[in-house]
Parts: structure tokens; C-alpha cells; sequence
């Protein structure tokens, strides 16, 4: 494990923020998860870029500049000396007082740690995994813009509960239309006669690197995407499903609210995309 704070490498114990640290008072501050394979990390630059956007746009002026901290992880990933890891790189607007004014915390605070991932187990990979459709909804973009990766996650940890209550380890979120966003902590494709589909940025999801790795996997791979406004309807009678995200990386999703996915199994473009994957990242 290595822990990084506010422009040093420091000891587990050392690694602590204040109880008024906004980030923890109001979820006030964004974060990323990256992933280490073969000792590199993984799309950082798109990494960086959108945590200075989302940074940007809720007028947080990080304390660092990407290119210095792009080698501050590129060092923390040389300390931590595992060819396999995952990041959790975090800015919260700091500490100030009791009040949600951001003008009174004095500086951000900037942390990252490089820790080993535990990755689902392989069983999921294999037979796929079933989803339930939650009731809480993905925040609309004139809430809180889903664009963000913001610390607020309840609404997602909401669906996560309802998710684990109806015996399933991830749920499909809907916007506030009623069409599908995304899953909880992973965006959602679908294919149908061959062509994949996955709901547009307009309708309320985070960008993943992770998704947009396989628009650019199905491209190389000759399969035509669309990025589009998706349906329960449409998830109910797809070929086949499946979820991606920097930690899941890409799940067969093989029941949805009690509907079997195509022949109940991981499907032929899932498995293409997964085998496409696995090789980009050149592990296991
Ligand atoms: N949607 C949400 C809400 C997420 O939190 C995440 C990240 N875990 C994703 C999608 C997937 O994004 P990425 O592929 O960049 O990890």
C-alpha cells in the first residue's frame, strides 16, 4: 500500500484528514479509480483529464498540476512495487467550519492511495451475474450533473442496498424519464442483432474510461455501436448485457428484474469484448 497527502508520500497512520474536511461533511470533493495492470496505469491521461474537468466544474482549483501529479502516481505506483493495483485518487475541498461555504476551507486537500483491488470472483465472469432495476434514480443533470465524480453517492449506494435486498450484487439505475443511465458504480451496454448499444451522455450517466474503452474495442473489433436512449424494454430483450468499470472491467449481465438475457449465458460479443479487453490490458 502506498498513501500520497497533500504533496508528500506518507505512512498509513500519517494518512488522515480532518473531521471538517468538507469532503467528508458534505461530499464535498471528486475522485477517480484507476487500475494498474502490468505495472502501468491504465488510460491515465483520460483519468486526469476528467478529474481536472470534474474539478473544474464545481470550482475546485486543485492544489497541483496534472503533469505533476500524473508523476506523483506514476511514483506512488513505483512504490508500491505490484505489477496489479488499483488507485483511489481523491480531492475534497478541504477543511473549513461547520458551514457549507467553501470560501471558508482554507485549501483542498489532495490524497491518493495505491492498494491492491479485490476483483469480483471469476464465477460472475463466467455465468454472468443478475440485476434488479432500482427505484432510486440517477441524479438529473440539473441537480447534480452525473458527469461529475463527485463523493456524493448516496443515491448510488441507495440502489446498491436495493440491489443487495433483491439478493443481486448490482442495480440498473434510471433517470428521472424513466430510461436507463447506468448501474450503480458501471456503465451498461446491451446487444441486439449484433449491434451494441449503450445509453448516450445525455441520459445521465458518468463517462467511463472503462465504456469508452469498448466503443473503441468494438470499433477495432468491427462491431457497430450506437450510443442511444435505452428502455427497461430494451434490456428485457436484448441479445445479450453487460456491465463495465475501471474495478468490474466487463460483466455479462444475464437476468434483468427476473427476465433472461438472451440464453441465459454470457453472450458471443460479451465474450469477443471481454477476450479484446483482457488482451489491451495484457493481463490475465
Ligand atoms: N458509473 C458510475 C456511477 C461510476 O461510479 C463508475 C466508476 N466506478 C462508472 C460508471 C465506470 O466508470 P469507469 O469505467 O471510468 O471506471
Amino acid at each position: 500500500m502506498t498513501f500520497y497527502l497533500n504533496g508528500r508520500f506518507v505512512a498509513r497512520e500519517e494518512a488522515v484528514v480532518s473531521v471538517y474536511d468538507h469532503g467528508l461533511l458534505y461530499g464535498d470533493g471528486i475522485f477517480e479509480g484507476i487500475r494498474i495492470y502490468a505495472g502501468k496505469i491504465f488510460r491515465l491521461a483520460e483519468h486526469i483529464r476528467r478529474f481536472y474537468d470534474s474539478a473544474k466544474s464545481i470550482l475546485l482549483e486543485l492544489p497541483i498540476e496534472p503533469e505533476a501529479l500524473e508523476e506523483a502516481l506514476q511514483e506512488g505506483v513505483k512504490r508500491y512495487g505490484k505489477d496489479e493495483g488499483y488507485i483511489r485518487l481523491v480531492a475534497t475541498r478541504g477543511p473549513g467550519d461547520l458551514g457549507l461555504d467553501p470560501a471558508k476551507c482554507a485549501a483542498p486537500t489532495l490524497f491518493f492511495i495505491v492498494d491492491t483491488i479485490s476483483l469480483y470472483p471469476e464465477k460472475f465472469y463466467r455465468e454472468g451475474i443478475p440485476v434488479v432495476t432500482a427505484s432510486s434514480r440517477r441524479l438529473p443533470a440539473d441537480g447534480l450533473d452525473p458527469r461529475v465524480k463527485t463523493l456524493n453517492y448516496l443515491n448510488n449506494i441507495m440502489a446498491k442496498v436495493e440491489a443487495k435486498q433483491a439478493g443481486c450484487i448490482e442495480a440498473v439505475m434510471l433517470n428521472n424519464r424513466g430510461e436507463v443511465a447506468e448501474c450503480t458504480a458501471d456503465n451498461i451496454f446491451i446487444v441486439r442483432d449484433g449491434i451494441l448499444a449503450t445509453p448516450a451522455p445525455h441520459c445521465g450517466i458518468l463517462q467511463g474510461i472503462t465504456r469508452q474503452t469498448v466503443l473503441e474495442l468494438a470499433v477495432a473489433e468491427g462491431i457497430a455501436a450506437r450510443e442511444t436512449v435505452l428502455t427497461r424494454f430494451d434490456l428485457y430483450t436484448a441479445d445479450e448485457c453487460f456491465m463495465t468499470g475501471s474495478g468490474a472491467e466487463i460483466v455479462p449481465v444475464v437476468r434483468v428484474d427476473g427476465r433472461t438475457i438472451g440464453s441465459g449465458l454470457p453472450g458471443e460479443v460479451t465474450e469477443k469484448l471481454r477476450l479484446a479487453f483482457k488482451k489491451l490490458v495484457g493481463s490475465r
